[in-house]
């Protein structure tokens, strides 16, 4: 039954300055620095060990990655333009993959604003630190926020940039004492784990 011959890969997964391995273990290989005795990762990307040639290395998985619908990703707002708002993706989440860094920028879709249109397109603001859903892949990137664990996980108060808290299912500034309206995602101020998306559907 067990006829299972790949090797044993771990993925391990590493950022700019995490240290992999020391020098004495392993030659210092592709996409890594020395410091100290130490091998440390220069990249972000996926550690790799070649125990033929006593390397290791860092598979930097950026080039590999591309979006699929349904993808899980992270990104900030940087604009906001006709019921149109851009987001940066910074990192995407796929179920083989994990959380991996992903930088594109995508069409943030919105629910529609009720009633007439505002500089300020409702349920989002410029910096918004947003949860999303790769909806269209293509020439370019779309980006839904519908359903309840997509939305925005951080903001700051439009007047004096304090984090904005969750009261009474609206976003408050203690500060300002007022309120700001998101579509917030249902960990707003309680995500813990960016990769603790995988139920979201
Ligand atoms: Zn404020």
């Amino acid at each position: 039954m067990n006829t299972k011959q790949d090797n044993e890969v771990q993925e391990k997964y590493v950022i700019p300055g995490d240290k992999i391995a020391t020098t004495e273990e392993y030659l210092a290989g592709k996409n890594t620095t020395e410091s100290g005795g130490d091998i440390l990762s220069a990249v972000y990307g996926t550690v790799y060990f070649d125990e033929a040639n006593l390397t290791v290395s860092v598979i930097n998985s950026k080039k590999k990655i591309s979006a699929k619908v349904g993808d899980v990703v992270y990104g900030q707002v940087t604009k906001i333009d006709r019921g149109n708002a851009v987001l940066n993706i910074s990192a995407i989440y796929q179920t083989d993959k994990g959380l991996v860094p992903f930088n594109k920028e995508a069409m943030l879709r919105l629910p529609r604003p009720n009633g007439r249109g505002d500089d300020q397109m409702s349920g989002l603001a410029i910096g918004d630190l947003v949860r999303g859903k790769i909806s269209r892949t293509g020439r370019s990137l779309e980006v839904s926020m519908f359903g309840k664990h997509f939305g925005v996980l951080k903001t700051l108060c439009h007047r004096c940039r304090n984090p904005m808290v969750l009261k009474d299912g609206g976003l408050y500034c203690d500060n300002c004492e007022r309120t700001e309206s998101r579509k917030i995602a249902d960990d707003y101020g309680s995500v813990m784990v960016f990769g603790d998306v995988n139920e979201g559907k």
